[in-house]
């Protein structure tokens, strides 16, 4: 079957009416929901109406809805959506988008119409997460029509900017509410971190990364008479044979070992005669929390000092950190996700810190963060999709975490 053909952002051709006349009895299922939002074409920053669809959803259950919409030079307007319900504490927030990866290629069916096949949801950001979003709606919807509402705070915070730069989403809101005192206690985010099953996995930290360009300069000549140039290559393969000589740590407490990845060597040499002039490297480092992005680069750049030390020629490193390492140490949030998830699933979920980075970096700094929602197996690749039965897990995962939070 061919790629369907992308529509320009906003043509809603061929698509069904933005749903916004939900029900509370209607929301208590998930699938009608994490449809409407999928319908929405909202690949970053374009929102194609689905911050409209939840609102409406929101507000049927009571919600107080804000929008949040930020800008700044250089990087492309987004709106994002705060809603809250009650006042006071505890304060438990849900944090998400409803931003979507590009379609790509390879896909069997419309990445935007929702389609149920045998039991399971097909769609560009049904795993990652407009599924995991309607789920917490869904389960919130459940409580209500059982329990009425908590007495504390429930609130959605949830973005347009997850999957782009990230400039003008969760980091500028949790800013504001940092600002306006905006309190909030605990908050899971719902990315999908199941890595294959439902209830295999909570995280509650994240490694940092570090991106590293290293170029070192030395003399072009001839291949015949090298002693009248200075050969950078050999320089840089000793400059990378000490960097990864010995490894950066053996891991800690609740961390996997720090990693050094070289994804780059180059010379840009085209000549079979010619020494260059420079070579560069470049490579990943994903971190733990024995260090910090600039305890890393001084790491570094004395390792690289000390075998430059003595020889001809210049070396420089430039060193972007793209996010430091966090942790909220395992507690009463993922405490209640394991219980919930074991109870409803039969596993116990281990309490992870693997993998990349997630807008639970920005939240750390107001509140207590876990992470837990849907099988992330296959989100950003073609026919993206969500079991219907996970969809049900997740649902009920949540609304017993959200009873056990008001609970107390
Ligand atoms: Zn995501």
């Amino acid at each position: 079957m061919t790629d369907p053909a992308p529509l320009a952002p906003g043509d809603t051709a061929g698509r069904p009416a933005p749903v916004l006349d939900w029900t509370v009895a209607g929301l208590a299922d998930p699938v009608p929901l994490a449809r409407a939002l999928i319908q929405r074409q909202s690949m970053t920053p374009v929102d194609d109406g689905a911050l409209d669809v939840l609102q409406a959803a929101l507000e049927t259950l009571g919600f107080s809805c804000r929008r949040m919409p930020f800008s700044q030079p250089g990087t492309p307007d987004v709106d994002n959506l705060y809603a809250r319900l009650g006042a006071g504490g505890p304060h438990l927030c849900y944090a998400g988008h409803t931003d979507v990866v590009p379609v790509g290629h390879g896909w069997t069916r419309d990445p935007f119409a929702a389609e149920i096949e045998d039991g399971v949801l097909y769609g560009r950001g049904a795993a990652d997460m407009k599924g995991g979003i309607a789920c917490f709606v869904a389960a919130f919807a459940r409580r209500l029509a059982e329990g009425g509402p908590p007495s504390g705070s429930l609130s959605l915070m949830i973005t347009g900017d997850e999957e782009g730069p990230g400039l003008n989403g969760t980091k500028r809101m949790v800013e504001t509410f940092a600002a306006e005192g905006e309190h909030i206690d605990d908050c899971i985010v719902g990315e999908p971190v199941n890595p294959d099953t439902m209830g295999e996995m909570v995280k509650v930290g994240r490694r940092g990364s570090l991106n590293v360009q290293l170029t070192v300069h030395g003399r072009q000549g001839h291949a015949a008479y090298p002693h009248r140039s200075d050969n950078p290559i050999p320089r840089l393969m000793d400059m990378l044979a000490a960097l990864t000589a010995e490894p950066l740590d053996h891991g800690s407490e609740h961390f996997e070992p720090s990693t050094l990845v070289i994804t780059s060597v180059d010379v840009g040499n085209p000549a079979t005669n010619v020494i260059p002039g420079k070579a560069t490297a470049r490579f990943n480092i994903r971190f733990n929390d024995l260090h910090t992005g600039r305890s890393l680069v001084e790491r570094l750049r004395d390792t690289i000092l000390a075998v430059q030390k003595g020889r001809p020629g210049t070396v420089d490193m430039d060193a972007t950190v793209q996010g430091e390492s966090f942790l909220t140490p395992p507690g009463r949030l993922s405490d209640l996700l394991q219980g919930a998830a074991e109870r409803v699933t039969g596993r116990r979920p281990e309490i992870s810190t693997s993998g990349g980075t997630s807008d639970a970096r920005f939240i750390k700094d107001i509140a207590a963060v876990a992470e837990f929602g849907l099988v992330g197996r296959t989100i950003h690749q073609a026919d993206e999709c969500a079991p219907l039965a996970d969809l049900e897990s997740l649902t009920e995962i949540y609304r017993q975490v959200i009873d056990g939070y008001f609970a107390a």
